[in-house]
């Protein structure tokens, strides 16, 4: 008998960098799927986030962060990546009452984030009050709400990694867009962000924040895991609009579904391979399959192709989903 060859793999990293193999991404990210990182890691300190950087470069390995982990569709077959959370080296807050503005780690979670800036006083996050990414994440899409109010019009500046160096960008330095902005892609990792905020009363504040939340409640599944908004809204239209007129509510391939709440959402109930329940139950395979079908509902009855707004994460050719979407122009909707 011939002994197989067993698959290359990576020379261990130095134990002092608090490097692991293998963590599944499903307890990362908000929607609960997706397989293993090759390695992962959440630094102590600025100094060992650079260390772990170097280490990735040497191994020829892309370095990633995860944040709320909001914003991405993971493979079932892992990511061979390293994979980093700021959550100890970027998660500080501090405000300057004088200028009434924050300076926020980039994993710093926006509801809390913005339920600090209440307890002082201070308006302008109330937006940000239903949206489970982190500061970094959320620089990345420019996230917002369907009335306009989003991140980058209240960022001033930006803190970079960038090549092993910190570097503060202005606002003027980076270029803000519906749903995405020049740091996405750019390689540059967000460490913080400092973000000017208005004067208002906190009772006010958490008035607006509690009818924000009611709102979400009522149009989308909030109890189900999910990844927000799948699809971006096409120029002049809804996504959800679209996906609900193709017939595509309820729409469920395996575990995954489309939302009977919310067409652009992607549901599952919560069991999932890999994941902390052990029924083997929902899967990435299976939430690909149900955009695939969704993209083609929509575009044989409306001539669109949705694209994307949810990030893949894999290796290997795009799935289906992601290759069918040639991007066209996007404006602002409701998510
Ligand atoms: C229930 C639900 C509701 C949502 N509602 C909204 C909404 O109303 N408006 C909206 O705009 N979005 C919404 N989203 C989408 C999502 O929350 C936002 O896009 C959010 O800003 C993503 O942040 P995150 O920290 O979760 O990013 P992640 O998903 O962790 O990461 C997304 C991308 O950003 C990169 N990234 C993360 N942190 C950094 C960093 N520090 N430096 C460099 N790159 C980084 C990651 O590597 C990845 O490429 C919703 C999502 C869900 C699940």
């Amino acid at each position: 008998m011939t002994a197989l060859t067993p698959p290359p793999s990576h020379p261990d990293p130095p134990p002092h960098l608090g490097l692991t193999r293998d963590e599944p991404m499903a307890h990362h990210t908000y929607i609960r799927l997706g397989g293993p990182a090759a390695f992962f890691g959440a630094p102590p300190d600025f100094e060992a986030l650079v260390r772990m950087a170097a280490w990735a470069r040497e191994a020829a390995l892309p370095l990633r962060v995860v944040g709320g982990g909001s914003n991405m569709l993971v493979a079932d077959e892992g990511v061979r990546a390293v994979v980093v959370s700021l959550r100890h080296a970027c998660g500080e807050v501090t405000f300057d009452d004088q200028r009434h503005e924050v300076t926020a780690g980039a994993a710093v979670m926006l509801p809390a984030l913005a339920r600090a800036a209440a307890e002082r006083g201070l308006g302008g996050l109330e937006f940000a009050i239903g949206i489970p990414g982190a500061v970094g994440g959320a620089l990345q899409t420019n996230a917002g709400i369907g009335d306009g109010r989003c991140i980058g019009n209240i960022v001033r500046s930006v803190e970079v990694l960038r090549d092993g160096q910190r570097l503060t960008l202005s606002r003027d330095e980076v270029a803000w867009d519906y749903r995405t902005t020049s740091l996405r892609g750019s390689g540059d990792l967000v460490l913080s962000a400092r973000l000017g905020l208005t004067p208002r009363p906190r009772a006010e504040v958490e008035a607006e924040m509690r009818r924000l939340l009611e709102a979400r409640q009522r149009t989308q599944p909030t109890s189900e895991p999910n990844a927000g908004s799948v699809f971006r809204n096409p120029e002049g239209d809804h996504a959800a609009r679209l996906i609900q007129a193709a017939g595509c509510k309820g729409l469920r391939v395996g575990g995954a579904q489309v939302s009977t709440l919310h067409a652009n959402f992607i549901v599952h109930d919560g069991k999932a391979r890999g994941g902390p329940t052990a029924d083997a139950a929902a899967t990435t395979k299976d939430v690909l399959a149900v955009m695939a079908e969704v993209q083609r509902r929509v575009r044989a009855a409306f001539g669109v192709t949705l694209v994307p707004e949810v990030e893949w994460w894999g290796d290997g050719p795009l799935p289906e989903p992601y290759r069918a979407a040639s991007p066209h122009p996007q404006r602002p909707g409701s998510d």
